[in-house]
């Protein structure tokens, strides 16, 4: 058995990626010229070291050109409420994390976030279920929470949900675990807290899980606009295969995915980053709130002199 710890699997990837031309002509020039100013700002992904995602996972990538041709989800006038489902009932701090993050998504994808009453996960058949070792805790199979617990609960207007829970969390038959998990095309996704470290050790744990919790939240949210992974800029999008990568990797969008997911959403990409460096600078985060203010300055429409005569 080939098993494999994986970050995030997206369902229908592979089926999609057969469908899309192999070479496009030059990606950037697919791109709209407002999202073309913010390139400077942005790193290229680079070689993949040993054991990445890009090491283990042969990935089309996708232009932005190539997503609007696959008629992505997106969010319209009856769809346009993000859900965020717990699984389960978590513990005060985590509670709060949850909380945090959809304060988070409500700026990163400028749409409402509502979080839902508890589902409890007692009813999750043995069969979804299983027991990795002696050390480890039990496992909940991610296609019993998508396709059995979340899709039959969407509410008529949700765009997309997505399940929380402290369980760790397992797709199937050849597989460790994945801290989350999404389909591009049924609007549903989930992630889990099990191995983001303890938020109740101190301060630095607290942020460091709401960090990857934030992540997390809105890579799988981007699966659920129908956004492929990332291959070509450091961002938020990129495949991630072990908590180091995952780490590793920024919690901004590059130009291209900013540009899919503002698509999708309708967002104004500016008031997108004047959201976010509200939230980034209420909750500490320095280097997010730099990124975004200089990534702002780039993007805000240059003023037309005024002729004096
Ligand atoms: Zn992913
Ligand atoms: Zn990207």
């Amino acid at each position: 058995m080939n098993a494999k710890s994986n970050y995030c699997l997206t369902l229908i990837a592979m089926c999609v990626a057969g469908l899309l031309s192999a070479a496009e002509p030059d990606e950037t020039l697919m791109l709209p010229p407002k999202y073309r100013k913010l390139l400077p700002l942005h790193e290229k992904l680079g070689e993949p070291r040993p054991g990445d995602w890009l090491t283990v996972q042969d990935e089309p990538g996708q232009t932005f050109r190539q997503y609007i041709r696959q008629k992505p989800v997106r969010a319209d006038r009856r769809r346009r409420t993000i859900y965020v489902q717990p699984l389960g009932e978590l513990p005060e701090t985590k509670k709060k994390i949850v909380e945090l993050t959809a304060d988070f998504l409500a700026a990163y994808f400028q749409l409402p976030v509502k979080i839902r009453e508890v589902v409890s996960l007692e009813s999750v058949p043995e069969a979804a279920k299983r027991k990795p070792g002696k050390h480890r805790s039990e496992q909940i199979l991610t296609t019993h929470v998508l396709y059995n617990i979340l899709k039959p609960r969407l509410p008529r207007d949700a765009v997309t949900m997505i399940g929380i829970t402290a369980s760790d969390l397992w797709p199937g038959e050849g597989w460790n675990y994945v801290f989350g998990q999404a389909s591009l095309g049924d609007r549903v996704g989930v992630w889990s807290f099990n191995r983001y470290g303890d938020p109740d050790r101190d301060e630095e744990a607290f942020k460091r899980c709401l960090l990857r919790t934030m992540k997390t939240a809105a890579h799988e949210t981007g699966h659920m606009f129908s956004m492929r992974h990332c291959t070509l800029y450091q961002c938020n999008m990129c495949g991630c295969n072990h908590l180091g990568e995952s780490d590793r990797r920024p919690l901004r969008l590059c130009p291209h995915c900013l540009a899919k997911l503002c698509h999708a959403t309708g967002a104004d990409p500016i008031k997108r980053f004047e959201s976010l460096i509200e939230f980034y600078n209420k909750h500490g985060f320095e280097e997010e709130r730099e990124f975004c203010e200089k990534s702002l300055e780039l993007i805000k429409p240059t003023p037309i002199a005024k002729n004096v005569y």
